[in-house]
């Protein structure tokens, strides 16, 4: 039978039926079966010129086909699964659906479908906060489930990504790119503080529900500590603090026309110096890596710091007085947001030759450790 099942896998994967996620779209995994029944009979027996006994072959290989292509829809598209999710992590670079996303609540899946679990994360998000996209993708649902706004999209990468409580102005279909606005975080949640709710499976799976955290560099090991923020981040020493007014700019007052956005992390402005060295580095570090370097806030405007404000009370920045409101600072995570991690050693020892430094408050022994803290200093 394991014989079998090699053979069909194999056929599968020269077969015409395009099985890749991405193109699969809502088949779910009785559809898939159907499909791959349907061709291997139309494969077999479509040659009436063959001797009556290869026919008889034929027919009997292609019944075989099609018991283990039922057998494969229940553990075939799993596997499927687990190669887009693969390949989606090497690459986590999704951005946050809020900036400066802070998980409250990890991803806690339950043994059995019909078991209580936690089928996504929560991240601290206050209602009326504009909702960003993770990457390109359309508006596959908006409206409510189960009594909660919902809005779930379909990345062009073949995830569905959902967002609850939220809300979005976007028909369905309708396209977007990586960051753009494409919602609203309602009211209402299940979380003792305000949340977001995201829940990402892939397209093909039929609603396996996977850990959103990796798509967006933040193992659920490496939750950023409750009280990352202080009232007032210290402004560093002038030897080794990077972040500070420049070009008679104000905090978080900073035209885009004064930025440079990311090449390595979408959605996400520096000033321009800064962003090509940190382009660089995370080429550099990609090299030794294999994906670029995850980056989970950048620069801050002053709406934003405000919405944090809101999000956290007095262990929130006073708005204007932010790190990040001066586009030279970055938080980053994918291994770097912890102290002792390949990730972050490299950091320490290569990232100041590119001019970006791990200011001296933010390292383990400074006044606030902040492993997953940066600034450009040139
Ligand atoms: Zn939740």
């Amino acid at each position: 039978m394991l014989v079998a099942v090699w053979i069909v896998v194999a056929l599968v994967l020269v077969c015409p039926v395009d099985a890749s996620p991405s193109s699969t779209g809502d088949l779910s995994g009785r559809d898939f079966a159907s499909v791959l029944l349907f061709d291997g009979f139309m494969k077999s027996s479509d040659r009436p010129s063959a001797p009556s006994l290869t026919r008889f072959a034929s027919a009997s290989f292609a019944a075989l086909l099609g018991i283990v292509a039922l057998i494969l829809a229940e553990a075939g598209l799993p596997v499927l699964a687990d190669r887009a999710v693969a390949a989606a992590k090497s690459v986590a670079t999704w951005v946050s659906p809020v900036p400066a996303m802070e998980i409250i609540e990890a991803f806690d899946p339950p043994r059995e479908a019909w078991l209580q679990g936690h089928r996504g994360i929560d991240v601290l998000a206050v209602s009326g906060e504009p909702l960003r996209a993770p990457t390109a993708g359309v508006i596959r649902f908006r409206g409510s489930v189960a009594g909660t706004a919902t809005v779930s999209i379909e990345t062009a990468s073949g995830f569905v990504v959902s967002f609850q409580p939220a809300t979005s102005d976007l028909e369905k279909g309708e396209g977007f790119a990586s960051g753009a606005e494409i919602g609203t975080v309602g009211a209402g949640t299940h979380c003792d503080r305000p949340c977001l709710h995201v829940g990402v499976w892939p397209v093909a799976s039929d609603r396996r529900y996977v850990d959103p955290a990796q798509f967006y560099g933040q193992d659920r090991s490496l939750l950023l500590p409750l009280s990352r923020t202080p009232a007032e981040e210290p402004a560093g020493d002038d030897t080794s603090s990077g972040a500070g007014a420049w070009g008679g700019h104000r905090n978080g007052r900073i035209p885009a026309s004064a930025m440079c956005a990311l090449e390595s992390a979408p959605g996400h402005m520096l000033r321009c110096d800064a962003q090509k060295a940190f382009d660089r580095l995370s080429h550099a570090y990609r090299a030794r890596f294999g994906s670029p370097i995850s980056v989970t806030d950048s620069y801050r405007d002053y709406d934003t710091q405000v919405i944090l404000k809101r999000r956290k009370g007095r262990m929130a920045a006073t708005p204007g007085r932010s790190n990040h409101g001066w586009a030279l600072a970055v938080d980053l995570g994918g291994g770097i947001n912890a102290f002792g991690t390949a990730q972050h050693q490299w950091m320490r020892a290569n990232a100041p030759t590119f001019g970006w430094i791990h200011p001296g408050w933010a390292r383990q022994s400074g006044s606030l450790p902040e492993a997953w803290h940066w600034e450009f200093r040139k």
